[in-house]
């Protein structure tokens, strides 16, 4: 029904759209089905198979250059949506990537290059990214959501990755707490397994997929990232209004399950 979505008339900048099965290509979906308005980011070359990506979205929209470690890209990023919008009312931080000698058991080896680049990319960059965007945040009152991977216990093959988003959980906490004066919302959404790029680099995921898929009370379909979307888009819209600082687990109930 026209009119009556839940991000209706939302300005909406999300990140890590890289195939269809990118957990933030939902989240754009189902965004646009849901009334808002959306701009993507696409990273180095990757860039182009965004672009090709974004055109099965319901409605056409940009694709902006967007490499979290390049402060000339954020500058621009912030600068176009300034020129845009002149208001933000939702981020979606959708990025992950540690080098591969930082996932797979090899947790004792990585050398810091390798865990400092996981840092920068998967855990920094929530705050690299908010921060210049914030005065846009702020004047519409805006919602930053991020995608981790429960962080609070170890997991096998994650390593630096878990270690990464450990870190990424606490920037999210420290963020809303810096943010929040402004009333900008900083919350998480941890997700259970589902198969995307990122997943498929690390090794052993196929172990995770059938540890949940037998102990998540709901079940867990590691093919479909709707829930999880769904839960995203809500986080960004005005029914979590005094919610932040927030880890909301959309795992099928897994993390509240003892072996
Ligand atoms: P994906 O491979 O589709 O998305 C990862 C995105 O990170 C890509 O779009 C890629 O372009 C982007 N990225 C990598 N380096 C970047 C950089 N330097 N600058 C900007 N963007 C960069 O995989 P996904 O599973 O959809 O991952 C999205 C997020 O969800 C990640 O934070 C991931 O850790 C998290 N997550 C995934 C799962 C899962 O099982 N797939 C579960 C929980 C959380």
């Amino acid at each position: 029904m026209a009119g009556s979505g839940i991000v209706e008339g939302k300005k909406l900048l999300i990140t890590g759209v890289l195939t269809d099965a990118s957990l933030a290509f939902n989240v754009a979906r189902l965004a646009q089905e849901q009334g808002a308005e959306v701009v993507l980011t696409g990273a180095g070359r990757g860039i182009r198979l965004t672009e090709r990506t974004a055109r099965r979205l319901p409605d056409a929209c940009d694709v902006l250059p967007l490499d979290v470690t390049s402060p000339d890209e954020i500058s621009a990023v912030r600068d176009d949506l300034t020129q845009r919008w002149g208001r933000l009312d939702g981020l979606l931080h959708s990025i992950g990537f540690a080098p591969a000698s930082c996932l797979g058991g090899n947790f004792l080896n990585a050398p810091w290059e390798d865990v400092s680049t996981a840092m920068h990319i998967s855990a920094y960059s929530l705050a690299g990214l908010a921060s210049p965007l914030a005065p846009l945040l702020a004047e519409a009152k805006g919602s930053v959501v991020g995608l981790t991977f429960d962080a609070s216990v170890a997991w096998p093959f994650y390593d630096w990755m878990g270690v990464a988003k450990a870190a990424f959980e606490s920037t999210a906490r420290y963020l809303a707490k810096s943010l929040g004066p402004q009333g900008i919302r900083v919350n998480l959404v941890s997700a259970g397994p589902i198969r995307t790029m990122a997943a498929k680099s690390i090794p052993g995921f196929a172990d995770f997929e059938e540890a949940w898929e037998a102990r998540a009370p709901l079940g867990w379909d590691v093919h479909d990232s709707e829930p999880v979307a769904r839960s995203t888009l809500a986080l960004m819209s005005d029914w979590f209004g005094s919610t932040t600082g927030e880890i909301l687990h959309v795992d099928g109930g897994y993390h509240a399950i003892g072996a």
